[in-house]
């Protein structure tokens, strides 16, 4: 049974910190498939919690995923009930955080629980929603200050790579 929690855990864990740090924040930076999908104003439940046909919705669902499969991989052998439990549970989350579109409120012993636990409120994840340099992590709320610092970071490297590139561009029609 601690073997379930702990392997469920360990890959939500994982999971998250992969997602966050490998997907989702330089997404922010370099991309634009998440920012279009994920924090277009006024989309209803089923669009946020890709429950929807819509080609890019599902991807950047998959691409968002795949950090977590692959944690699952790895984990196999060491207790499929945490592998399978972790998954679930996952995907329940991403449907539980997205209910603030449905006009939820999350229950204020909930809230206090989720805190003790550091695990990402709805409220907390829309407020990543509305300003996209707040509310990182999507299961964890401690993802949130070290993915703020690396978004910092790639911005500065988006900055210098364009600068370097348009520099060089001026030599070269010198
Ligand atoms: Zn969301
Ligand atoms: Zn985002």
């Amino acid at each position: 049974m601690l073997e379930t929690v702990v392997i469920a855990w360990l890959l939500l864990f994982l999971g998250d910190f992969l997602s966050t740090f490998v997907y989702h924040v330089p997404e922010h930076i370099f991309g634009s498939l998440h920012l279009t999908t994920h924090h277009s104003c006024k989309k209803n439940f089923r669009h946020y919690a890709i429950l929807t046909l819509n080609f890019p919705v599902l991807l950047d669902g998959i691409l968002g995923a795949l950090p977590y499969l692959l944690v699952a991989v790895l984990l196999w052998n060491l207790s499929h009930w945490g592998v399978i439990s972790g998954l679930v549970l996952g995907q329940i989350h991403v449907w539980w955080r997205h209910t603030t579109s449905l006009g939820w409120n999350t229950p204020h012993p909930i809230i206090v629980v989720c805190q003790l636990l550091r695990i990402t409120t709805p409220e907390q994840h829309w407020l990543h929603h509305r300003k996209t340099n707040l509310g990182f992590g999507d299961i964890f709320t401690f993802f949130d200050k070290p993915a703020r610092i690396w978004m910092r970071w790639l911005r500065m490297l988006k900055f210098y790579g364009r600068s370097l590139m348009s520099n060089k561009a001026h030599i070269n029609n010198l």
